[in-house]
């Protein structure tokens, strides 16, 4: 099955055999390396240069507990949190801080818009209380790239905590993390850097580490600094995913010999080619071009098809589409182009898109 959802991926056959090493037990020097390992090439491929800055955290778990964790380690006791909203998972940023009785203040936009430094700068002066920015680095609702570059230069000059969900965007999207001074960037194996689900991690800035740990703590699994502890002598505080450390270590492996440019060049290459024929058949993205990502499109449905219909018919000839969600669930569809697809693969979904409109 070629999967055009975003997550999970289809992976290579070489990731795929990394889950048949042998059994280890992750108390044991062999997971303390393989746990090295995973780090070290994260900081490689995602703070190149700037690898002694960072500290890289793994989690077994999807890519919300990343967002969890360095959520919910990054407030002190008393202040609250700024989340820039528009999409669900800008969403679900807020619904994790809420949940945890943690203030949060909210800047919401328009599902196809995009924040503006200019508000940001205003509600922050307007607000001391908040020490923390949220934002979503690529909106997977739609496939719309939010502008991290200008939004972490004004969180950075008024002095506050950037939260990144990157989840969706490490791997797919360039993005300059040590440069913006972002201090905490979550990510996932399972999506761009072509993993298995199950394994998800956070870039922490050291310089705030020391910050973190007088944080009150507010989860028992999801901790940051808990894990910065015990990771610092080569082990982890809970029963890892071993085998899907493994295969996570191998797809980082495949990424750094891609190339982390060369990845995102790929993945935009095959982003155009499907938008090319697409548009072709008079199928209209959600977007403009300037706020499209790499590897998601949001298309309107074409007249006269249903999501379930189009996406059946896609699945039987072994395609998997991905449905809108929330207002957005009867309208549009999305392709994504992430994973260890061709070229050929792609044109082959095309062919089938082609002749499921036209069974219509
Ligand atoms: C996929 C995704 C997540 C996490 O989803 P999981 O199902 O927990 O892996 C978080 N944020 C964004 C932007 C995503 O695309």
């Amino acid at each position: 099955m070629v999967l055009l959802n975003p997550g999970p991926v289809n992976v290579s056959e070489r990731v795929r055999q990394a889950l048949l090493k042998p059994d280890i037990c992750h108390r044991e020097s062999e997971f303390a390396e393989l746990l090295h390992r995973i780090q070290t090439k994260l900081l490689k491929a995602f703070v190149p240069g700037a690898e002694s800055e960072y500290v890289a955290i793994v989690i077994t778990g999807s890519g919300t507990a990343a967002v969890e964790a360095a959520l919910m380690s990054s407030v002190p006791h008393g202040k609250r949190m700024l989340i820039l909203n528009n999409g669900v998972y800008g969403e679900r940023m807020s619904q994790i801080i809420g949940l945890h009785r943690l203030g949060v203040n909210e800047l919401k936009y328009d599902w196809t818009a995009r924040p503006d430094p200019e508000r940001l700068l205003l509600a922050l002066r307007q607000h001391p209380e908040v020490h923390v920015v949220g934002m979503v680095h690529h909106e997977t609702t739609t496939g719309l790239l939010n502008p991290v570059k200008e939004i972490a230069e004004v969180v950075d000059n008024q002095n506050r905590v950037f939260v990144l969900d990157a989840v969706s965007a490490l791997g797919g999207e360039s993005i300059d993390i040590a440069k913006s001074h972002i201090y905490m960037v979550a990510g996932t194996a399972g999506k761009c850097i072509q993993g298995f689900p199950g394994v998800s991690f956070v870039l922490v800035r050291k310089g705030f580490i020391d910050k973190m740990r007088a944080y009150p703590k507010r989860s028992w699994y999801l901790h940051l600094t808990h894990y910065i502890d015990d990771q610092g002598r080569g082990t982890i505080p809970f029963t890892p995913a071993v085998q899907v450390y493994y295969a996570f270590d191998e797809a980082l492996s495949e990424l750094l010999d891609e190339g982390v440019a060369n990845r995102i060049q790929r993945y935009r290459k095959a982003a155009t080619l499907i938008r090319e024929r697409l548009a072709k058949l008079g199928v209209k993205p959600l977007l403009t071009p300037d706020r499209q990502s790499n590897t998601i499109t949001a298309f309107h449905l074409p007249e006269g098809v249903t999501y379930p219909q189009l996406h059946d018919r896609l699945k039987a000839k072994g395609y998997v589409i991905y449905a809108g969600q929330g207002n957005l669930e009867n309208k549009i569809f999305r392709v994504a182009n992430m994973g260890a697809l061709t070229e050929a693969q792609f044109n082959g979904f095309l062919d089938a898109f082609e002749l499921s409109c036209k069974s219509a």
